[in-house]
């Protein structure tokens, strides 16, 4: 197993969300995701909240709905 480890794979999650990144990081990324439950709920929170806040954005922005999503990504990290 090729593990690339917690910490790049949370540097790179949100490339990684954005499919910005080249393959070769996509595959340790999505592995690492794979077998570590902590960056799992990690992704998992960042999608949401990417998908939260571009659907947001197609109505109105509204920085209470931002705010909300954000802090509950921050208790999530607090747990790890
Ligand atoms: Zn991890």
């Amino acid at each position: 197993m090729t593990d690339c480890g917690c910490e790049k794979a949370r540097r790179d999650l949100e490339e990684y969300l954005r499919n910005e990144v080249c393959k070769t990081q996509h595959t340790d990324i999505a592995e690492h995701l794979e077998n570590c439950a902590g960056c799992r709920d990690e992704a998992l929170v960042a999608r949401t909240l990417t998908e939260v806040v571009a659907r947001a954005c197609k109505e109105t922005a509204p920085e209470e709905l931002r705010d909300q999503v954000l802090a509950k990504l921050r208790a999530v990290q607090a747990t790890h």
